[in-house]
């Protein structure tokens, strides 16, 4: 018969069952513990060794174990590979558990769940991104998806009907996505989730419950109604207050600091489905590197708050000509002052992060160093809000500067109590200066006399027992101790009424006195007082920071605003790139464009310049659809992506890289590159290209843009040319969008005669000497050849392999010139064996050692004539 389970098991067990789907971090002294499932999964996760610990029902319990001065890393890998973490600690002092008897066990409670899209702690965020919590809710057909960064406290909503929730999640990257049960096993969402980089997790009804979840939010920003923060619908206010219950149930009591919720719609910015970030690499490039994407080649913020604020607008670059204006109007200013520029960026790269820190203080969870940090950040952000001020700038900064300055009164007040250099930790002491307290100074007064009293105690000492290597040392376990070597141990054992004897080591003996035990305890006494004012003034300076916490994060905005405006300048000026004129209508004219990302990458590897191309898509006298001929390697791909990428720099209110540029306002953006192999969703090339072609057809409008790169190659080449055709057709007439359209289908070029929008270019080669010269140059008209063979001699290939397709090609299009040969009897006309005979053998070519060849007879032959036939044929060839 099988026990039952131990105290401490049956309380384990009785905490876990209430967190089945988390990982129990189960706390025993300095370790956290794991235990059954929860053990072997940690530990095949985190690749620490699993170990048992006593038996549960006849068999051994697995365990595994972090500690917990080191748990950060441990945790940070979890949360990496997608577990949750429900922290439990002891929740009372052990002395009382045992106060109640032998048997029973300390008290613990899960304090916080740890959940990818809830994190806080320096050490396991990226400091340049965010890790927003999102949810998404469904009420009568309409969808609304709401999203918090924790670690800033920003909030907003949106409505994202299912056909839209790609596109939204795409747009907001969060990390973890709540949803209803209604949508707990839906396979579609999930696999949208994922694709997002998000962990879905199922909150029960009552999260989504519109009318608890406007409770809930009223109550979270003490308003009676929700209409002051924007007009947001029944599934916008279900999936906010979904996002709050979580907060709730993860972060244990602390108030989390949320700021007031922003209503964004879908028309505010341009729809950039998640097929199209990842083709034009806006964050990542395509195997998922940041080096390489826009995002890196654009980048010169010198702050965690304006590379967050970075990406966010490169992810949702916006749709009115007014509000890009106002972002150009700041970029422009700064630009023309490089003098403020520099002081300004001077002040930001001093400045450290601010709202971080603030979540982790409304959360309980921040130490000295983020007082720090909050008093630094603020003091060096209203320094630069004041060279602003003083600048006379546009209404933008002019706004900014002014956030900037608000809480200088606050960081004066941090400033005035904090130590210099604040402590890790509260229980380390230090971090209140000295002179702000008069308690606390006589407390510390205290501790460092006697600290200096006991360097006295030890000359007496020695003098007494007549040692003079004796020392006063203290540990932890001991506190405080005279220590002397083991031969002189005898001296002091002499003088018991001095003297008590407290351990023998191999080569010391360890002593205590009256005095020393006295001192000990009131310099105890007095580190405690000091602990006791630091951990009350430290309180009182949370509050303080608490009591404005909307000012302070107003500053944290303002000053990433400003650090992108100024980083933008910084690039416009480095990279010679122009101000682009962003207006309504359907424009799109770029002069002399170039591609961010590769005129970067050819300067970096000395590789020569990049070949500007202007791209006229206005439409009118202009074309608004182009067609792109030229062989592989020529700068197709370039140019249409480069131009996709101007259009979002644009609207980010960034300058461009151009001569110049007016861009018509891109509501829709989409970018397709054919044959791009989808292995992980099962389907086959063809289908996903075929898919993606669906949605745009399906999407794109008069103001969109759309940029499709060698659409139909996934499939054979009669098929692939249909599709292609028929694609460029409905784009042209049915979507009437502006679109640039590379093909290796030169048949297509015969469409611009019946298509009066379409127009031809083709990227300019020139031919040396046999060779293929790209000129990186787009010109008007079709390409006359593809060079796909000149390009095939550039990669390697064998030569034999080069010069038989030479010899096919010259077949193929001599057949399509007689018109009708099919291939097929041209391949018959062309044995494939023929190629691996060399040129002479071609059957052209006269040979006289190949006549004689042919008149031999072997049969008849005896070996002394077969030998003779040979060395003839020899001396002919
Ligand atoms: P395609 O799509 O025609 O196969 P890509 O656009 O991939 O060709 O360009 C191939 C390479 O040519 C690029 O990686 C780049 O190094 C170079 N290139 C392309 N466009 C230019 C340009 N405008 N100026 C200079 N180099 C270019």
């Amino acid at each position: 018969m099988a026990e039952g389970p131990s105290p401490m098991m049956a309380q384990y067990l009785g905490i876990k069952a209430d967190h089945a789907d988390a990982l129990l971090f189960y706390r025993m002294g300095d370790f956290y513990e794991l235990f059954f499932e929860d053990a072997a999964a940690a530990a095949a996760a985190l690749d620490i060794a699993l170990t048992k610990r006593g038996q549960h029902e006849g068999r051994d319990i697995p365990m595994c174990g972090v500690p917990v001065h080191s748990h950060e890393a441990y945790l940070n890998t979890l949360i990496r590979k997608g577990f949750r973490v429900a922290i439990c600690e002891q929740t009372e002092d052990p002395a009382e558990a045992r106060k109640r008897g032998a048997k029973s066990v300390v008290r613990r409670e899960v304090v916080r769940l740890v959940t990818p899209g809830t994190l806080t702690e320096d050490a396991l965020l990226e400091a340049r991104g965010a890790a927003p919590l999102a949810a998404w809710a469904e009420v009568r057909g309409e969808g609304g998806l709401a999203w918090l960064d924790l670690s800033t406290g920003a909030f907003a909503a949106m409505p994202a009907a299912r056909a839209e929730l790609a596109a939204a999640l795409a747009r907001t990257a969060p990390r973890e996505l709540l949803l209803g049960e209604a949508h707990a096993a839906d396979a579609e969402i999930e696999a949208l989730a994922r694709e997002a980089g998000a962990v879905a997790a199922t909150l029960g009804p009552a999260s989504f419950e519109s009318g608890g979840a406007e409770r809930r939010l009223t109550a979270q920003f003490g308003v009676a109604t929700l209409e002051g923060f924007g007009a947001f619908s029944r599934p916008e206010i279900a999936a906010m207050g979904a996002v709050l219950d979580y907060v709730r149930m993860t972060q244990g009591a602390a108030a989390p600091h949320i700021r007031p919720p922003r209503r964004e719609t879908a028309q505010a910015a341009m729809a950039i489905d998640p097929a199209t970030r990842r083709n034009l690499e806006l964050t990542r490039t395509l195997s998922g590197a940041r080096e390489g994407a826009l995002l890196t080649a654009v980048d010169r913020t010198v702050t965690p708050g304006g590379a967050r604020l970075l990406e966010t607008r490169l992810a949702a670059p916006l749709t009115d000509p007014q509000a890009v204006a106002a972002r150009q109007d700041a970029v422009a200013f700064l630009r023309a002052e490089p003098e403020l520029r520099a002081r300004l960026r001077a002040a930001l790269k001093q400045a450290p992060e601010t709202a971080r820190p603030l979540a982790r203080l409304a959360l309980d969870r921040a130490g000295p160093r983020d007082l720090g940090a909050l008093r630094d950040g603020l003091a060096r952000g209203a320094e630069a809000g004041a060279l602003l001020a003083a600048a006379d700038p546009p209404a933008a900064l002019a706004d900014a500067a002014r956030r900037l300055g608000a809480p200088a009164a606050l960081a004066a007040h941090l400033a005035a109590r904090l130590a210099e250099s604040p402590p890790m930790a509260l229980r380390d002491g230090g971090t209140i200066a000295q002179g702000v307290d008069a308690e606390l100074d006589a407390a510390r007064k205290l501790r460092d006399e006697g600290r200096g009293v006991i360097a006295g105690l030890q000359a007496d000492y020695a003098a007494q027992a007549g040692v003079a290597s004796l020392k006063i040392r203290h540990n932890g376990v001991l506190g405080y101790f005279i220590e002397v070597g083991a031969a002189h141990g005898p001296k002091l054992t002499a003088l018991p009424d001095i003297f008590r004897h407290r351990q023998t080591m191999a080569n010391a003996m360890r002593f205590t006195t009256d005095a020393l035990a006295d001192l000990e305890s009131r310099i105890l006494g007095a580190a405690d007082a000091a602990l006791a004012v630091e951990t009350r003034i430290f309180g009182e300076l949370r509050d303080a920071v608490l009591a404005q916490a909307g000012a302070v994060a107003d500053a944290a905005d303002a000053l990433a605003e400003v650090d992108v405006a100024a980083g933008f300048a910084e690039l416009a000026e480095a990279e010679r790139w122009v101000r682009p004129v962003v207006e309504q209508g359907a424009a799109f004219e770029v002069v002399g464009g170039r591609h961010p990302v590769v005129e970067q990458a050819l300067k970096a590897r000395g590789e020569g310049a990049f070949i500007p191309n202007d791209c006229d898509l206005s439409g009118g006298a202009a074309a608004r659809v182009r067609l792109l001929t030229g062989p592989n390697m020529a700068g197709k791909s370039t140019w249409l992506r480069q131009n996709a990428l101007i259009a979002v720099l644009a609207q980010a209110g960034a300058c461009v890289p151009a001569e110049a540029a007016r861009i018509g306002v891109v509501d829709r953006l989409f970018s397709r590159v054919g044959a791009a192999d989808d292995l992980a969703r099962g389907r086959s090339t063809f289908m996903v290209e075929m898919v993606e072609t669906a949605a745009i057809l399906n999407q794109a409008g008069p103001q969109s843009l759309v940029v499709l790169d060698e659409i139909g190659r996934g499939t054979a080449t009669y098929d692939g040319l249909s599709i292609a055709w028929a694609t460029l057709e409905h784009l042209h007439d049915v979507n009437r969008c502006r679109a640039l359209f590379a093909t290796h289908y030169h048949e297509l070029t015969a469409l611009a005669q019946r298509l009066e929008a379409l127009a031809v270019n083709t990227m300019a080669v020139r031919e040396w000497k046999g060779e293929v010269v790209f000129l990186h140059e787009v010109r008007p008209g079709a390409a006359d050849r593809s060079y796909g063979v000149q390009v095939a001699r550039l990669a390697g290939l064998p030569p034999v392999v080069v010069d038989r397709a030479r010899e096919v090609l010259a077949a193929l299009e001599e057949g399509a010139h007689a018109g009708g040969a099919k291939p097929m009897a041209l391949i018959d006309d062309l044995p494939l064996f023929a190629a691996a005979r060399p040129p002479a053998a071609a059957p052209a070519a006269a040979s006289p050692a190949l006549d004689a060849l042919r008149a031999l007879d072997p049969d008849a032959m005896t070996p002394r004539e077969a030998l003779d036939a040979l060395y003839a044929l020899k001396s002919a060839a």
